[in-house]
């Protein structure tokens, strides 16, 4: 027998084909079981009553029992509406309405009791509600629920008489032909006991229709913990199933150069989390398995010598390895950077970009495939089909949401076995969301400074202040540091964008015309902007003028300013990893950030959190419940989209709770063979086919 939450919306009592039409065209509704996951967003309480004395300008929606002491048509003859007067024994209220003002008046008594519901609005000195829901007592008496709940709707919706009621309606005619066979138990009964949860029948009915508010929060918490089980299992099944299938180079040995250059080359201490990393991915490399490694650790917090570390490993046991960054000024620093720290080691690197080319190239690739490279350091160059190694064993990957996932998988293809990845990011990802999004990947946190770091003083400023900013950037030229000024990325008003930042470099070259300015942006030809920034590199310009193209990983640390123009049009994590573009030297480094005159609350709150905090992983938190998830790189993908009841922000206690369970329930039953975990496995198979198709559709 097919199960009834896949009936067409259409053929629920009191839908049909219009109105099935539009529930699809609007909320997505295509099923009775789409329709069931359409949860409320709020409950009222209808059980609790308020006086008029004590509605004040915060109140929201309310309830009150009161008399109707006056009723009349006010108004002209075409802006006719119907007023009424509301009292009880604390005070009054008016009550208006604009619309089918006949029919209300002709349906009301004045003099009777009843009950009234809606949002107080202040009018002058007294208050009023519009459009209340008016019921007699005897109503209130016959509806047996005091917690009703409260749906999305639109307005388009609501011309069918698909309001909240309306769709409280519909729900209530489908759990009446819904019986538990259709709201079968998914959930192990091990799992249902072990965390006293509803069973899955009554938490659909308790959702939308509750009986009383500790049985709603049971149900609400049944329903969370089952969308966030299922993201889990389908995630980390994804990684068991990549663990049991891709052995793994054993990489046995650290005694030769990663033991000599630990002893003797390492300029400095590791701080306490660099180690911990290197632990954690110490041990993947012992396990017999390919590591897939997430290295977050916020910008400047060291993740070279660390990818440095785990290169080493790889060499110890006789292969190579590679670092791939998003843009060739990003590799060329690796390449100074590495080829630094190892030049008394006997190790040896090389540099492959676009621009190696012709006899060159060829030695260099020559070289390679006779592994007399140990690392390779490139661009997405490295990706190519004329790139071999001898003996590839460890990629790693920068800056990692520039580069895609089947470009990653390439690399693996350049051994017989895939290599280890380790893939770096210096955007934070909260954690609740790292656990979500890259259950497939292991990740391990750099959370630490190395010491001795001036933390950058960040200032908010606005536009009425220019001249001061100005005079501010003027003193750090004078004592030879150098300064970006941001502009937001040139795009959908392109016109507009482009003059912006055209008029800032008008007026810097102005206001500074002893200096030497730099231009970047998107719209330029790569091997000019390329130009432009290796001037600034070099330290040939002193002020750099850009849109956002700067803002992945350059390093120059004599740049101390980093002015970010209109900063209220950019996300938080975005001025982060701006902001990370100074402070790498030895000064005191500012990040000022300039906004028109009037914010909104947001905005405010953005800017507020900038200044008081350089954590890029609070940052992220904060990021995270501002915007959603929805906005956030590589949600989509998840499912994390997908969820309707639970939130990655408010409830990262069921997820982490969850996904001990999920690991639980794996450990027992990789595949989820086992008797006990038969529907569940059903479940997940149903809901990623629908989740297929949806893509398709
Ligand atoms: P990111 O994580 O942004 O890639 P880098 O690896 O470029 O950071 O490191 C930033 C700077 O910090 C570099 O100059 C590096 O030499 C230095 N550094 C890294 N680790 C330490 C440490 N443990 N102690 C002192 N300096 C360190
Ligand atoms: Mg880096």
């Amino acid at each position: 027998m097919q199960n009834k939450l896949h009936t067409n919306i259409e053929y629920l009592k009191g839908v049909g084909p219009k109105r099935a039409e539009i529930l699809q065209a609007e909320l997505n509704i295509f099923t009775w079981g789409d329709l069931l996951h359409h949860f409320p967003f709020r409950y009222v309480d209808k059980s609790k009553f308020y006086t008029i004395e004590e509605i004040d300008e915060n109140t929201q929606f309310i309830q009150i029992k009161g008399r109707l002491s006056a009723l009349r048509l006010v108004g002209a003859a075409r802006k006719m509406r119907l007023q009424g007067r509301f009292e009880d024994s604390t005070g009054s209220i008016d009550l208006v309405w604009f619309a089918k003002t006949d029919w209300i008046q002709k349906s009301l008594k004045v003099g009777a009791d009843y009950i009234i519901y809606g949002k107080p609005n202040k009018f002058g000195r007294s208050y009023s509600i519009t459009h209340p829901e008016i019921k007699t007592i005897g109503e209130l008496k016959q509806s047996d629920h005091s917690l009703e709940p409260v749906y999305s709707t639109t307005e388009k919706l609501k011309k069918f008489n698909l309001d909240s009621k309306g769709l409280s309606k519909l729900m209530y005619n489908a759990l009446e032909l819904l019986g538990p066979i259709d709201l079968n138990e998914v959930l192990p009964l091990e799992v249902l006991d072990a965390y006293k949860l509803l069973s899955r029948n009554k938490a659909y009915h308790q959702v939308h229709f509750p009986t009383d508010g500790p049985s709603l929060e049971k149900a609400i918490f049944r329903i969370k913990f089952e969308e966030l089980l299922l993201i889990q299992l389908r995630l980390l099944r994804v990684k068991i199933n990549r663990n049991i299938q891709n052995q793994g180079f054993l990489l046995e040995k650290v005694d030769h150069k990663f033991k000599d250059f630990y002893e003797n080359h390492l300029p400095f201490a590791l701080t306490e989390a660099q180690k911990r990393v290197l632990k954690e991915i110490r041990k993947d490399t012992l396990s017999g398995k390919q590591m897939n490694r997430l290295l977050q650790g916020d910008v400047g917090s060291g993740k070279t010598i660390v990818s440095l570390l785990t290169m080493l490993m790889a060499i110890d046991n006789g292969f190579q390895a590679c670092i791939m960054a998003p843009t060739e000024i990003l590799a060329q620093q690796h390449m100074e950077g590495i080829s630094e720290l190892i030049q008394k080691t006997g190790i040896t690197c090389a540099l492959l970009t676009g621009s190696v080319k012709g006899t060159s190239r060829k030695q260099l690739l020559l070289a390679l495939s006779l592994g007399e490279i140990d690392i390779l350091i490139g661009t997405h160059a490295l990706i190519e089909d004329p790139v071999v190694f001898k003996n590839l064993g460890m990629v790693v990957v920068d800056e990692q949401h520039r580069f895609g996932v089947a470009q990653r998988a390439k690399l693996w293809k350049k051994n017989t076995k895939p290599p280890h990845n380790l893939v770096m990011t210096a955007t934070p990802i909260p954690r609740t969301l790292a656990m979500t999004l890259y259950g497939d990947l292991d990740v391990s946190i750099i959370d630490e400074l190395p010491p001795g770091r001036k933390p950058i003083k960040t200032i908010h400023r606005r536009e009425n202040s220019r001249l001061e900013v100005f005079g501010f950037i003027a003193k750090e030229l004078e004592k030879g540091r150098q300064a970006y000024l941001v502009y937001p990325l040139i795009e959908e008003s392109e016109t507009l964008d482009f003059n912006h930042l055209m008029d800032g470099y008008e007026s810097v070259k102005r206001f500074f015309p002893q200096y030497s300015i730099s231009m970047v942006h998107g719209k330029m030809k790569p091997a000019d902007k390329e130009f432009e920034m290796q001037r600034f590199v070099k330290g040939k310009t002193q002020i750099m003028v850009a849109t956002t193209v700067i803002e992945v990983g350059v390093n120059v640390p004599n740049a101390s300013i980093m002015v970010i123009e209109s900063a209220e049009r950019f996300g938080l994590s975005q001025l982060h990893q701006l902001r990370g573009r100074v402070g790498r030297g030895a000064d005191q480094s500012y990040c000022i950030l300039m906004t028109g005159l009037k914010l909104s609350t947001e905005s405010k709150q953005r800017m507020a959190i900038m200044v008081e905090t350089n954590d890029g992983f609070r940052i992220a938190e904060e990021d995270l419940k501002l915007r959603g998830p929805g906005d956030i790189e590589g949600t989509q993908q998840s499912g994390v989209a997908d969820l309707k009841l639970a939130s990655l922000v408010k409830d990262s206690k069921i997820l982490a709770l969850v996904r001990q369970v999920a690991i639980h329930i794996l450990q027992e039953d990789p595949f989820l063979d086992k008797h006990e975990n038969k529907y569940l496995k059903e479940y997940l198979i149903e809901q990623q086919s629908k989740k297929a198709w949806g893509k398709i559709a």
